[in-house]
């Protein structure tokens, strides 16, 4: 039984409970100044730059860290990652880290409090049970035949960002206001992220530049900028072989994305490869599912992810490491590759504009 305390860092309000109006400070911009990268970094006092240890968020990384270094501002970038425990690729935290040490800037790592993703829906779904049956005691129905809603993150209840990155970032932007102390004006944050508009027909819906309402007040204001919304899958490689900044090793093993090993929006083909590659942890998912009674994906439980992987084991034999560099040479080729493997190794960067 998950304790009190993490029973209370879910607020499940009822569906038909009035939405809370959050008020906007009357300072707060509707739509941003300018769109214009040089324009957007000139008038930044902090560049805050989100890094999964992704492809994507190091190709904005470098990206951005070139633009800035072209105006003199790289002072004021600082690199953040979400640090999302052992439910992420291992080492994950340490890339990302590495990754702003070579770009010079300065790094923050931020946690959630309260349990990771696993705790988090094993606490969800008892709050979420103990709401249904609540209701149906209050109906005159059974409660033991109420329905509860699923506990896992998905598509419509992507819970998982909003608690585990969003809201600790968000506290970060308060630390990083505080240090500026009082400027006479809200302190700007411009605030990037390495979204695409090629991963998901949601993401090409999202603006390349919008002020971040919900994260700004009468201390801060926050501008949302994807640096890299309109870059295809071989432009962002590209930009890696270029920066000459480390990748994380999941890309050679054949993942497309990274973050959370099993995330619930991944495609199925990735979490089987995950299942393959961490059978551990995709037995504590399994666990996990069996306790909370849902399918960790919509129709796709994680019983059948491992299912599905350890007839793979089977039928190829256990995966092998494959070499350094498997991902980038699929779009740079072997010979650029090798490049940038050497400038990897040997820690050269190349911000050069
Ligand atoms: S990677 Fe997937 S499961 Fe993990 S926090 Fe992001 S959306 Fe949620």
């Amino acid at each position: 039984m998950p304790s009190t305390a993490q029973l209370g860092l879910f607020d499940i309000t009822p569906a038909t409970a009035p939405k809370r109006v959050r008020r906007i400070h009357p300072s707060v911009p509707e739509v941003p100044a300018t769109t214009v990268p040089a324009a957007l970094l000139r008038a930044a006092d902090w560049i805050l730059l989100n890094s999964s240890g992704g492809k994507d968020s190091q190709s904005m990384a470098s990206h951005v860290c070139r633009l800035a270094v072209k105006l003199g501002l790289l002072h004021r970038v600082v690199i953040v990652h979400a640090d999302l425990g052992d439910v992420e690729w291992g080492r994950t935290r340490q890339l990302a880290e590495d990754q702003a040490r070579r770009l010079g800037v300065r790094f923050e790592v931020v946690k959630a409090e309260g349990g990771d993703l696993l705790a988090r829906t094993v606490a969800r779904f008892f709050k979420l049970k103990a709401k249904a049956e609540k209701e149906a005691r209050e109906e005159g129905r059974d409660p033991s035949t109420a329905k509860v809603a699923p506990a896992w993150p998905s598509a419509s209840a992507r819970w998982c960002t909003s608690d585990l990155k969003r809201g600790p970032i968000r506290k970060l932007m308060t630390r990083l206001v505080a240090e500026l102390g009082d400027l006479g004006r809200p302190v700007r944050i411009l605030n990037c992220i390495g979204q695409r508009a090629a991963e998901s027909a949601p993401r090409a819906k999202l603006a390349p530049v919008e002020i971040d309402r919900a994260a700004s007040n009468g201390k801060r204001h926050v501008t949302t900028w994807r640096p890299i919304h309109g870059w295809t899958d071989a432009e962002v490689w590209k930009e890696i072989a270029r920066s000459g900044l480390p990748y994380h090793e999941a890309y050679d093993w054949g993942m497309s994305r990274l973050s959370c090993s099993f995330c619930v929006l991944g495609c199925e083909a990735d979490v089987v490869l995950a299942a393959r590659l961490r059978p551990e942890k995709a037995a504590e998912y399994a666990a996990v599912e069996k306790k909370v009674g849902t399918d960790f994906k919509h129709g796709l439980s994680m019983q059948e992810i491992v299912k599905r992987g350890a007839e793979l084991d089977a039928e190829h034999g256990k995966l092998k490491r494959p070499p350094r560099g498997t991902a980038l040479a699929m779009y740079v080729g072997k010979n650029a590759t090798r490049t940038y493997l050497a400038r990897v190794e040997r820690g050269r960067l190349d911000l050069a504009v």
